[in-house]
């Protein structure tokens, strides 16, 4: 037997300590603030948001805090530097890095900070208030576990940096839209990661109580009741601390082979193809790019996908998250077989946990490694994280960590 280790979440106001005082060690001074945001994790949905199609993502109880304080230092003529100081308590061993707002852009930064001065390069292309800041970083997201930690760090900067520089864009749902949209560019464009918009809509957008259902074709949401706890239920995560080197060649092949056939179909993105008329689709791919076998999985798993989301959400809305298993294993079973993404451990996660009693298993996130969710009655969270530890370490993998998901408030103010 091997005991599965917890990733608890801390309290905020923990968080918010934590950061204060890392921002007075490093800066010898008080912070204007402390921000914070969420990881998240997606309900249903997987690789629909760069074909126009929709997720289901909630936020983790996990959150990156950032501790920030304006700040002026003349140069020559009298005006502000705009110095940009950061630091992260995650990587302790970079120190303190810093520039100036003039000189972040794309190629100019490398290393966790382009998430960091990402946000304020592409929030300057919107406004020209932003100055010079410090900023320290401390968080209980788990890294690169699929959980978004990357958008974590950047929303915690959005709403910071909205807040302290009076941008104003925090207070309602179409102004965190565009904070959303800055921080998918500082992700894409400086620190050169390739994402859709699910993670930082969900981490500025979502709500606490609800699931976020995104529509990647016009970023349109809706909040869906989710409340499993009211049912006696849970969604156990797991983290499977497997990362294959393969996935970021894998993920621009699978974008490629989804925009290769939409072209050849003659629709601009896949969620123009009508589920009912799949087969029909289908036979229209030939063997352009990929093979056309290859090609008609890759769009099967897409349109079937995009129809799970919408008849989970109906069970939502019936009020019965009890029922959701069977549409979370057969999306496991599309990933895993017609889009290819899965892994072992992944695949091992939702069998264990399966075979214990869970409702409904599948991976979240691109793949190759990272997380696995499983839907469990309360009063077998226990049993079933010790049966996924015990299949991991029998076969002498590394042990997974487990958390315990609850829809959780969007990035804030803290203190
Ligand atoms: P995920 O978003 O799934 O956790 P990513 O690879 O997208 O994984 O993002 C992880 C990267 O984000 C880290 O390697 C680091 O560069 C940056 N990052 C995330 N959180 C922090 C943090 N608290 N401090 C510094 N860098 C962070
Ligand atoms: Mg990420």
């Amino acid at each position: 037997m091997s005991a599965p280790q917890w990733l608890d979440a801390w309290d905020p106001s923990d968080g918010a300590e934590r950061a204060a005082a890392s921002f007075r060690t490093r800066f010898g001074t008080e912070p204007d603030g402390i921000w914070s945001a969420p990881g998240r994790v997606n309900l249903i949905g997987e690789h629909t948001d760069y074909n126009g199609g929709l997720c289901l993502p909630i936020n983790l109880p996990h959150r990156t805090y950032v501790a920030l304080r304006r700040t002026f230092r003349s140069g020559p003529g009298g005006a502000d530097v705009e110095e940009v100081r950061l630091a992260s308590a995650q990587e302790p061993d970079a120190g303190v890095w810093s520039s100036t707002l003039a000189d972040i852009g794309p190629g100019t930064v490398t290393g966790w900070p382009a998430y960091a001065a990402g946000v304020a390069w592409a929030l300057r292309r919107e406004v020209d208030t932003l100055g010079g800041f410090d900023a320290v970083v401390d968080s209980c997201v788990p890294y690169g576990a699929g959980l978004s930690s990357s958008a974590a760090l950047e929303c915690a900067f959005a709403v910071a940096l909205d807040d302290a520089f009076h941008l104003d864009f925090g207070a309602d749902d179409a102004g965190r839209a565009i904070l959303a949209a800055a921080c998918i560019r500082a992700e894409n464009e400086i620190a050169g990661a390739p994402t859709g918009g699910m993670d930082q809509s969900s981490s500025l957008r979502a709500t606490a109580g609800h699931a976020l259902l995104l529509d990647c074709l016009d970023n349109s949401v809706r909040h869906v009741p989710f409340d499993l706890e009211a049912s006696g239920l849970a969604l156990l995560v797991v983290d499977t601390r497997a990362e294959h080197q393969l996935s970021d060649g894998q993920y621009a092949a699978r974008r490629a082979t989804c925009d290769a056939a939409a072209a050849q179909l003659g629709v601009v993105t896949l969620r123009e193809v009508d589920p009912g008329a799949l087969e029909e689709a289908l036979a229209g791919l030939t063997d352009d790019v990929v093979t056309a076998d290859v090609a008609r999985r890759r769009v099967r798993h897409v349109v079937t996908e995009i129809a799970r989301v919408t008849e989970l959400v109906a069970l939502l809305d019936a009020g019965r998250p009890g029922d959701i298993g069977p549409l979370l294993d057969a999306s496991h079973i599309s990933l895993r077989d017609d889009y290819e993404v899965s892994c072992v451990e992944l695949d091992l996660v939702v069998e264990s946990a399966r075979a214990a009693g869970a409702l409904g298993a599948r991976m979240t996130g691109g793949g190759f490694g990272g997380s696995a969710i499983a839907l469990v009655e309360v009063d077998r969270v226990g049993a079933v994280a010790a049966a996924v530890a015990d299949a991991f370490a029998a076969q002498e993998l590394t042990a997974p960590a487990f958390l315990v998901a609850h829809a959780s408030d969007p990035a804030s103010r803290t203190v």
